[in-house]
């Protein structure tokens, strides 16, 4: 047995949800500091990271905690957008595992990753990844991976690693406490006390992001259930993904991990339950979505806000350009008495809302230039109430505490919408992202957001009525909208399967 005090474990973390239907690609600087969510090396990431919701944060207290000795190598996060170019990620994969062989010899490796990362010339990023760090540390070292919620699972990801682990909430709020669950399960691997097997299971199954939520039905019901199996005799963890539908690769879509305590046969079974269980719910993830002019009658009807508006076809948090303008087009044509809009990345407003200056009235062309499939650029004259530098911290519950940079930012009112125009593309799920410039969203008739279901976090509760639009986008929640070409099928919802 190995004495814990003296074991050192690596630690690092690259993370990419990829959206392949975008028409841009995810290049090395998108995932320099600045643009990422986050960037640290070596020593730095124990700082910037120990207090933060993310996965190396939970790992991080917990593993101190434990007598762990840490080796900190790199961590990254991207925005989610289109493939990464493929020597980006080499770049970045290499940085990891040239400081993983220097690091030698480790007890274990702790990676943080989304489990949707395609590159250019790779379908199966992390797979790639966790089959590298095994070849350097050998099949006795444990290795665990934090993976997203909405990872496409592959069998050689799940072969690679001892230990997977998904996050059980979207919007995710536990990504630092499946990070303490590792780091709980990697304590106890170093001291043999345990000896984890795995099942691995993907679904016939192609779920659309927002009915993956698990503030509600069906999937709220289904964590339940697996929250049960967790509870029996010899389980160690076990994992539901509901799949990133938005990569075309073979491997999309639901799956399931089942991890128990040297029990090959029972990991078998629990995964065989738990997936004949969801298989039987399928008819419940059909989406409905909702017309923006419908919407907007809703709210002026009722007139108690805030009515949040969710534009998940342009949700930058799935890899979509921000900058779609077909929710914005109705609520400035419909004269609502009082909206604000979060956000829409585009530098080039930004710029025009700095030239004319702050208090002066301007005509701007706003947002659908990144391409065609979010609604065409506006030409809107509004007033310029606010325009500088603006960045803020997340005050949660999702990713809380971890600095968000909007880069230049302004605030342009048209017709009572209260646009916020930003250089950087993010996902506004947390409330700050408007608070931050002085609007109080309780106080808004109706709030839009480009985001699926992360905005929930904040705004479940305040929302008086929330909606789901329909909206054109590459991230449509409509998957019958897709041309897939690479996916596995059958698969439901798009093959007729009984
Ligand atoms: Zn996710």
């Amino acid at each position: 047995m190995k004495q814990i005090k003296k074991a050192r474990v690596a630690i690092g973390g690259i993370l990419h949800e990829t959206n392949t239907f975008a028409r841009t690609k995810t290049d090395y600087r998108d995932f320099m500091k600045g643009r990422a969510l986050g960037m640290a090396k070596g020593a730095g990431m124990l700082k910037e990271f120990r207090d933060a919701n993310i996965g190396v944060g939970g790992f991080i207290r917990e593993a101190e905690h434990s007598g762990l000795k840490l080796v900190p190598l790199i961590w990254t996060f991207a925005q989610p957008g289109g493939t990464v170019r493929h020597q980006a990620y080499v770049r970045l994969r290499d940085q990891f595992l040239s400081g993983l062989k220097a690091a030698l010899p480790v007890d274990g490796v702790f990676l943080e990753l989304h489990g949707a990362m395609v590159t250019t010339r790779c379908e199966d990023a992390e797979g790639d990844f966790l089959r590298r760090t095994r070849e350097i540390v050998g099949k006795r070292v444990p290795i665990i991976a934090e993976l997203d919620l909405h990872a496409n699972i592959t069998p050689l990801m799940a072969k690679e690693a001892d230990i997977l682990i998904g996050y059980d909430t979207y919007p995710h709020v536990d990504i630092a406490e499946r990070g303490k669950e590792a780091a709980r399960l990697m304590t106890l691997m170093i001291r043999d006390k345990i000896k984890p097997v795995s099942a691995f299971r993907q679904l016939h199954l192609l779920i659309s992001p927002p009915r993956q939520c698990t503030l509600i039905s069906p999937m709220q019901d289904i964590f339940r259930m697996v929250h049960e199996m967790e509870k029996r005799p010899k389980v160690l963890s076990i994992t539901f993904s509901g799949g990133f539908p938005f990569a075309d690769i073979g491997d999309a879509g639901a799956s399931i991990v089942v991890i128990t305590d040297n029990d090959a046969p029972l990991a078998g079974k629990i995964a065989h339950e738990l997936a004949s269980a969801i298989w039987r719910k399928r008819k419940e993830f059909n989406v409905v979505l909702t017309p923006v002019r419908d919407a907007i009658a809703y709210a002026l009807k009722t007139r108690k806000g805030p009515v949040v508006f969710a534009d998940g076809s342009d949700n930058p948090g799935g890899g979509a350009p921000c900058d779609g303008t077909v929710m914005l087009k109705d609520l400035v044509e419909a004269n609502v008495p009082s909206a604000v809009v979060a956000i829409i990345a585009d530098p080039e407003a930004v710029a025009a809302a700095g030239r004319a200056g702050a208090g002066r009235i301007a005509t701007i062309r706003v947002g659908g230039k990144t391409d065609r499939l979010h609604g065409k650029p506006l030409t809107l004259t509004g007033l310029v109430r606010w325009v500088g530098n603006k960045s803020y911290f997340n005050k949660g519950p999702m990713m809380t505490g971890m600095r968000v940079d909007m880069g230049r930012a302004a605030v342009f009112v048209v017709n009572n919408v209260e646009i916020i125009l930003c250089e950087n593309r993010f996902q506004p799920f947390d409330a700050e992202a408007i608070r931050c410039f002085g609007i109080e969203p309780r106080k808004r008739l109706i709030i839009g957001l480009k985001s699926a279901v992360h905005y929930r976090s904040c705004y479940q509760t305040m929302a008086k009525k929330i909606f789901e639009l329909d909206t054109p986008g590459i991230h449509t929640p409509d998957l019958t909208q897709y041309r897939y070409r690479n996916l596995r099928r059958p698969i439901y919802p798009l093959d007729a399967m009984n």
